[in-house]
């Protein structure tokens, strides 16, 4: 799913307000039917009917025509709209610049303000698993009242902003969350690259302890990274490691603590035996290394970020994970329009599909997880 900063241009206040009632229809209904849209935008049924053909031609609505009814619901592009539009409210974002990483779960550009700093979006994208292959997976999703995309994913970014903001107030090396809207946050942008692309690495045995004592550090604030990997970890000209990603934290308190400690220690030992031939008898061991001192799990809480959010979130997460086992390789696949919802009776294709504009978005993305490894050391 592409973002189409253009789109932000041309907007009136009377698109938007539609716009924001298809949001907001969008929170009881899957699909919102065209009257209640109107009702909520407090327009005329006719006046609103053009504004939801022409948003729907520009991709920010899908117009759904179902059994029961026809009505519209709100795509990934309204929804990246909405949050672009209140981060340039805020004045924190003022230009969208190129995508540099297509996660399984998230699309990251360089962003800048008004004063040209550079910074990093990051869009959640929860959801590409379960609501793509929803038409198999009906009876699945049956009981999930709560898991829509758009809430899920909005879960996710309050969470991995809560959490980078306590990291950073404490002095870990993570990005400066800088602010956080709906599905979206912005922060620091690293300069950095991802551990995956370093194929030489001066002292191996230094890096992998100070990732190891980063471990043991997150863990003695009451915290568990749950996805402590190459590519999450950014390494800098001078050998310093970010750490970055964390939708998936866990607390030492979390019922399975132990089996994510391991896993995160486990996945450097592995990586650096492969990559840089390194091993080492140390590694730190979770009942014996780690001793609680201080209790970042409850600052996030207490920032906002609940626990009764964490663990919806986290259900959700999981059973994505298993149904993208299940799934294998066709999980995380995303159509070229980026819909990802496909339980309608009849969907109405987007009237054109604007393939010039394409063609200058994608140019100059680069793939974070695809792209060639660059012969980088440090
Ligand atoms: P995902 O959840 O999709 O794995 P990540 O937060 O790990 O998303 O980001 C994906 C990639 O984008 C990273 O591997 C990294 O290359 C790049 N990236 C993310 N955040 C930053 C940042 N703050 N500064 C520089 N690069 C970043
Ligand atoms: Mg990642």
């Amino acid at each position: 799913m592409k973002l189409d900063a253009k789109v932000l241009r041309y907007m009136s206040p009377e698109d938007f307000r539609v716009l924001v009632a298809a949001e907001m229809g969008s929170k009881n209904h899957e699909v919102v039917p065209s009257p209640i849209i109107s009702q909520i935008a407090k327009l005329r049924h006719g006046g609103s009917h053009k504004i939801l053909s022409e948003l729907a031609r520009r991709n920010l609505v899908a117009k759904v025509q179902n059994i029961k009814y026809d009505g519209y619901r709100l795509t990934y592009g309204g929804y990246d709209y909405l949050a672009l539009r209140t981060f340039c409210q805020r004045d924190s974002v003022y230009s969208v610049g190129n995508q540099i990483g297509v996660g399984k779960e998230s699309d990251i550009y360089i962003v800048a303000n008004e004063e040209e700093r550079q910074m990093v979006l990051k869009i959640q994208r929860l959801g590409r698993v379960s609501f793509r292959s929803i038409k198999s997976k009906r009876d699945y999703l049956k009981n999930r009242k709560s898991a829509s995309w758009m809430y899920m994913s909005k879960l996710a970014a309050e969470k991995e902003y809560a959490f980078m903001k306590v990291l950073h107030e404490n002095g870990f090396p993570v990005p400066e969350p800088i602010d956080q809207n709906r599905h979206c946050i912005v922060m620091e942008l690293i300069d950095a690259f991802p551990l995956r692309q370093i194929s030489e690495v001066a002292d191996p045995g230094k890096l992998y302890s100070n990732l190891m004592n980063l471990i043991v550090k997150l863990a003695s604030y009451g915290l568990i990274h749950g996805d402590f990997n190459e590519f999450n970890i950014l390494i800098r000209e001078n050998g310093e490691a970010i750490l970055i990603d964390f939708p998936q934290m866990v607390s030492i308190d979390h019922p399975n603590a132990e089996y994510y400690f391991n896993r995160d220690v486990e996945c450097i030992r592995v990586y650096f035996k492969k990559r840089y031939q390194y091993e080492s008898l140390l590694y730190p061991k979770f009942k014996l290394d780690t001793e609680r001192q201080f209790s970042l799990d409850v600052q996030v809480a207490a920032s906002g970020f609940t626990k009764e959010k964490q663990a919806e979130l986290e259900k959700f997460q999981e059973e994505e994970g298993q149904l993208a086992q299940e799934l294998g390789e066709d999980a995380y696949r995303v159509s070229d329009d980026g819909e990802e919802n496909e339980d309608e009776e009849s969907e109405e294709e987007s009237e054109e599909e604007s393939d010039e504009d394409e063609e200058e978005d994608v140019e100059g993305v680069a793939h974070a997880r695809e792209t060639e490894e660059l012969p980088v050391s440090v």
